[in-house]
């Protein structure tokens, strides 16, 4: 069986992203193979426990990978303080053709686009991927996973980090749609108080969105689980209403433009431009948004609301609102590059250090251990829907035994199968998930 096959039957999806089926993105021709490990999000310590535990897994991927890509040049990047796991890579590379790419904390490093060009010095187009400048980007996690296709292990389990305010900080190997309730008690449980105290953020702090509860499952790209206290400045932002958007836009929003200059995605000229988006909510006319197809390389990263505004506003929200919508009109990006890439675009790049500061999260930036998970999990959850593309269709019926590592969805077109994390008995299906009791 050739890598793709064995890629498609293992599962895989972009363990780091939007969750992208691996197999498609992989069955092209390269001259850049990247591995992501810049690990994008502050508090996250999931990708450097990986690059530390599983260096030799990720350089061997990388090189099946590469064959089938015809890849000549494999970078890894990751950050030059992630002391044990720049070591770990740099003995398991030695010699193999794969070199590293050490960056400083900065955010957003991990984004893919910023990336690309900061290793090949080539702009992703908006509406394009890095294939169209000559590259596959690959998360470290993914890698480790294609390593294990190759072995002949499906995706069954995710590493995740378990920060925020927690009583000891872990990162932890939990067997897919556990949920998230049983990672907080593997971090020794809340700081103080009971759940009702707390709401959890589901990835990092800048991108990851709330959990509606404890019961909610890990699927193949949760990154992160970040329990923060009630009122919490960081949660004041994921709860958002446009309406109130709208108002604050038309009576605080002074475009003075800093969200759109220090906008990663701008910076590389693609023509983002939140305050754009920002004039055209308040004034209600669509024409203001300037150039609409640069909605599209908006990244989500979020820079523009938590660093940028001086004023509280939520530009990143608004940008993201006119995608979807621009999208659920069926509106397609095209492939543009509208500007020039910022001459200054090295002094745009936002030290974590000082990104914490502003967002008071500074006393959560903790370590977070690789440990072993030994919650017994009595029931997994597992999502039909852990990729772009349709959900899988079951293909297991309630009361059946299935033991770990069983496929039980098939993709329906675009997607990637789902296979059973635990051994046990199919409790229930539905259209959305299947729940199988140990
Ligand atoms: S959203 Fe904030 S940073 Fe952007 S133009 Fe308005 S006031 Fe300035
Ligand atoms: S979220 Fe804001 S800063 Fe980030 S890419 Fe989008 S517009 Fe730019």
């Amino acid at each position: 069986m050739g890598l793709i096959e064995r890629v498609c039957e293992a599962g895989i999806v972009g363990a780091g992203g939007a969750g992208f089926p691996t197999h498609i993105k992989l069955d092209a021709k390269a001259e850049y193979l990247i591995a992501n490990g810049a690990e994008c999000e502050p508090l996250l310590r999931s990708d450097r426990r990986i690059m530390e535990s599983r260096a030799a897994d990720i350089v061997r991927a990388m090189r099946a990978v590469a064959e089938h890509t015809g890849s000549s040049k494999l970078v890894i990047a990751t950050k030059s303080h992630y002391g044990a796991a720049v070591a770990a890579l740099q003995k398991a590379a030695a010699g193999t053709g794969v070199s590293l790419h050490l960056m400083k904390s900065t955010y957003p490093s991990g984004d893919e686009q910023t990336l690309v060009y900061d290793i090949t010095g080539r702009v992703v187009p908006t509406g394009g991927l890095p294939l169209d400048v000559g590259a596959v980007v690959s998360n470290v996690a993914t890698l480790v996973n294609i390593a294990d296709a190759i072995d002949g292990k499906p995706v069954t389990t995710k590493v995740i980090t378990v920060s925020g305010a927690v009583k000891n900080p872990v990162t932890v190997e939990v067997p897919i749609g556990t949920p998230v309730g049983a990672l907080v008690e593997a971090a020794g449980g809340l700081e103080t108080g009971n759940a009702m105290d707390y709401e959890i953020i589901i990835g990092g702090p800048l991108m990851g969105f709330l959990a509606r509860g404890l019961d909610e499952p890990v699927t193949k790209t949760t990154g992160g689980i970040l329990p923060l206290p009630k009122g919490h400045k960081m949660l004041g932002y994921k709860h958002v209403n446009m309406e109130k958007q709208a108002k604050l836009a038309k009576a605080v929003c002074c475009q003075c433009s800093m969200c759109t200059q220090i906008c990663p995605r701008a910076a590389l000229g693609l023509g983002v431009s939140p305050h754009k988006a920002m004039r055209a909510l308040s004034s209600e006319r669509g024409k203001l948004l300037g150039n609409v197809n640069s909605l599209f390389s908006c990244c989500d990263c979020g820079i523009c609301t938590y660093y940028a505004c001086n004023f509280g506003l939520n530009p990143s929200v608004v940008m993201g609102t006119f995608k979807k919508a621009l999208m659920g009109q069926g509106v397609k990006p095209k492939k543009e590059t509208v500007g020039r890439v910022d001459p200054g675009i090295s002094n745009k790049k936002i030290p974590v250090a000082r990104l914490l500061s502003r967002l008071s999260l500074a006393k959560y930036d903790r370590d977070a251990p690789l440990v072993p998970f030994v919650t017994q999990v009595k029931e997994v959850c597992i999502p039909l829907k852990m990729h772009i593309g349709a959900p899988c269709k079951p293909v297991v019926e309630k009361g059946v035994p299935v033991r770990a590592g069983t496929v039980i969805g098939t993709p329906q077109g675009l997607g990637a199968a789902v296979h059973a994390s635990i051994s046990g008995v199919v409790a229930e299906v539905s259209g959305e998930y299947i729940a199988i009791r140990a």
